[in-house]
C-alpha cells in the first residue's frame, strides 16, 4: 500500500476509534506519507514555548509554523469561505477561512503574509492561493506561515492543534478521497492538507 494511502487508512482508524493510540499512529504514518509525496518543514509546533527565534514565547504557540520562502503561496487547507482579511500586530496580514463540516463551522487562519489575494465572502477551494508568505506581524523577520485551526463550540472558536487533522500535501487528484474521509467520520471534523506547497508536489 502506498504510504499516502496508509496515512489515510490510519486517519480513518483514528476517526473511528477517537483514541490516543490512533492519534499517535496517525502522526507517525502521516510523516511517512508526506515524505513520500513531498515534504514541508514545520519550524514550530502547537504548544511549543520556543519559536523561529531563540528564547521563550510569552505563551504556548497557538498554531503550526511552516517553513516557506518569502512570496511562496499560502494555500487553503480545505474548501471554505473567507470570513476575514485583516492586519494586526501579532498576525500581521492575516486571513481567516470558515469551513462548513457536518453542519458546524470550523476556521483556519493564515498569518504573517506579505500579500493577501482574497476578499471576505470569497469561496475558496482546497489548494487555492490565499496570499503570499512573508514576515509581517510578530514573526521575528523569518518568513514562514503561521497556521491555526479553530474548532466550533465556543464563541471564540478555541484554537487547537491542527496537526492531527492534516493528512498530507495537497493533491488535486485526492479531492474525492478527502471528502470520503470526512463523510466516514463519526464526529464531524475537517480533513486538512498542508497550507503551503510541499516540495515535489503538484503546483
Ligand atoms: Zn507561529
Amino acid at each position: 500500500m502506498p504510504s499516502y494511502d496508509r496515512a489515510l487508512w490510519a486517519l480513518r482508524t483514528w476517526l473511528d476509534s477517537w483514541s490516543g493510540i490512533g492519534r499517535i499512529a496517525v502522526g507517525v504514518v502521516m510523516l511517512a506519507g508526506c515524505a513520500a509525496e513531498g515534504t514541508t518543514r514545520i519550524l514550530s509546533y502547537y504548544g511549543d514555548w520556543t519559536g523561529v527565534r531563540p528564547g521563550q514565547r510569552p505563551a504556548p504557540h497557538t498554531g503550526l509554523d511552516f517553513d516557506a520562502s518569502r512570496g511562496d503561496p499560502a494555500i487553503a487547507a480545505r474548501d471554505g469561505t473567507v470570513v476575514r482579511v485583516f492586519v494586526d500586530g501579532l498576525c500581521g496580514n492575516g486571513i481567516v477561512v470558515q469551513h462548513l463540516v457536518g453542519g458546524t463551522f470550523w476556521r483556519t487562519s493564515y498569518c504573517h503574509l506579505d500579500e493577501t489575494n482574497v476578499q471576505p465572502g470569497q469561496q475558496v477551494k482546497r489548494g487555492d492561493v490565499l496570499g503570499k508568505v512573508g514576515t509581517t506581524g510578530r514573526s521575528a523577520g523569518v518568513p514562514h506561515l503561521h497556521f491555526e485551526l479553530r474548532q466550533p463550540g465556543s464563541e471564540s472558536f478555541d484554537r487547537i492543534d491542527p496537526l492531527p487533522f492534516i493528512v498530507g500535501c495537497f493533491d488535486p487528484a485526492k479531492t474525492v478521497t478527502y471528502s470520503t474521509l470526512e463523510a466516514s467520520s463519526a464526529k464531524p471534523r475537517p480533513v486538512l492538507t498542508y497550507p503551503v506547497w510541499c516540495a515535489g508536489s503538484i503546483k
